[in-house]
């Protein structure tokens, strides 16, 4: 039996993944048959509330496993009592949805579902890259299999059946410590130099400090439940990070299965079929120079043999711009990112150089081709002419020179803290 929840967070508080865990404590006559999973959606959706996760529970009637995977008063991996039936199931989720799910904010819109079923893979591959209207949810859960509530404008049932959608090819998991109810709101205490070390000490581990610009990326700031998150390939490595991290300790702990970090969202696609709210990759020659913009943000143009975009660098990207900025006119490179829709712009989440150009600079004027004699400037771009014999050239006779680019032809990507919770990180596509 599967529950799938989304939505319940506002920006004054909770968070989905929390509410996961309360489940897990009413459903503890249960077993709990796979990791939770946390399931990220297409980021660009314009009305997302905070990260845009949502959370699936597998549960069975039966003997518990062995492993651990969480601290939930007490070791999660017991099973006792005896198997509910579906409806009574629904009825206890749907009393826990209702009591933690921030239902007086207008954006907060939960979505339940309860089933034995899986839904169609498609919903999950439409709704991580695209937008899936609520209809045709509706269409899939008017099935027998599915009991479901969706409240406020029922948009959360779009993430529940996306994420019970989700058929793991690609997949990292994410240790999320919680913290006390009388905490929630409060700044949280912990140690920077046990968070900078994590990356290093757990295995297989990514995004948890951001190195660039000395910002620990684990700790969110919002005021929800969550005390933590550690990122990774591998749970039991993820653990260590309990016992490294000091500071406020952890009411409790849960290890997700998620998509994050596996590029699901991105689509391949030629520029003119770029669409807003669409995150996409496409290969490219740059067509403009960088330009800086008002607020830091570093724009320029691409295009390829069916169109044109503008691709920006906004300013939380920060050094990132400075590698953008060296592109010039010519170069050919991959984009990964989201398209805006007003005005349609790619949003850079990481480039690939493929093939640099060549930048030159002048370094003096030409000899004149009749008389030998070194030729005069006649102004900016306005060519050259001999004073000896009044021959004139033209001012692409300069003599230049090959300048260093300072790019190679790689990966460059934005800094963790600017990166997207689906966003594979260089780290794993080595
Ligand atoms: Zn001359």
């Amino acid at each position: 039996m599967y529950i799938a929840v989304d939505d319940t967070d506002s920006r004054e508080g909770m968070c989905t993944t929390f509410l996961a865990t309360e489940l897990i404590k009413e459903f503890e006559d249960l077993r709990l048959l796979d990791y939770p999973r946390l399931v990220r959606l297409n980021p660009n959706v314009p009305w997302k509330t905070r990260g845009n996760g949502a959370v699936v529970l597998s549960f069975r009637r039966g003997r518990s496993s062995k492993k651990k995977i969480g601290d939930i008063d007490g070791d999660l991996r017991y099973l006792k009592g005896k198997p509910k039936m579906k409806e009574d199931a629904f009825k206890r989720a749907k009393n826990i949805i209702e009591r933690f799910s921030h239902l007086q904010s207008s954006k907060t819109n939960p979505g339940l579902i309860v089933t034995e079923k899986r839904t169609p893979e498609s919903l999950y591959e439409k709704a991580v890259k695209d937008i899936v209207e609520l209809k045709d949810v509706i269409d899939v859960l008017e099935d027998d299999v599915y009991r479901y509530k969706g409240y406020g404008n029922k948009r959360g049932l779009i993430g529940a059946s996306a994420a019970l959608a989700w058929r793991p090819d690609d997949f990292t998991y994410e240790v999320l410590a919680y913290r006390r109810e009388d905490m929630w709101g409060k700044s949280r205490e912990l140690d920077e130099e046990d968070i900078r070390s994590l990356d290093r000490r757990i295995d297989g581990s990514f995004d948890s400090y951001d190195h660039e610009e000395n910002k620990q990326a684990i700790a969110p700031n919002s005021p929800c439940p969550v005390l933590y998150g550690v990122r990774g390939e591998y749970p039991e490595e993820l653990q260590k990070a309990l016992d490294i991290v000091s500071g406020e300790e952890p009411d409790r702990w849960v290890t997700f299965l998620t998509n994050q970090a596996t590029d699901d969202h991105l689509q391949e696609v030629s520029i003119s079929k770029a669409k807003p709210w669409n995150s996409i990759s496409v290969q490219g020659k740059v067509c403009s120079n960088p330009k800086t913009i008002e607020g830091g943000h570093v724009l320029f143009e691409i295009e390829d043999e069916t169109g044109q975009i503008t691709a920006a660098a906004y300013e939380p990207t920060k050094g990132f711009r400075e590698v953008v900025k060296k592109l010039i006119v010519g170069d050919r490179i991959e984009l990964c990112g989201g398209v805006r829709k007003d005005p349609r712009t790619l949003n850079i989440e990481k480039m690939k150089v493929l093939e640099l150009g060549e930048k030159t600079v002048k370094i003096r004027n030409p000899e004149c081709p009749e008389c030998g004699k070194r030729m005069s400037s006649m102004g900016t771009d306005a060519g050259y002419r001999c004073k000896r014999c009044r021959t004139k050239a033209d001012e692409d006779q300069a003599i230049r020179e090959k300048v260093d680019r300072e790019l190679s032809e790689k990966w460059y990507e934005v800094p963790v803290s600017a990166r997207r919770h689906l966003s594979k990180p260089l780290k794993r596509m080595e």
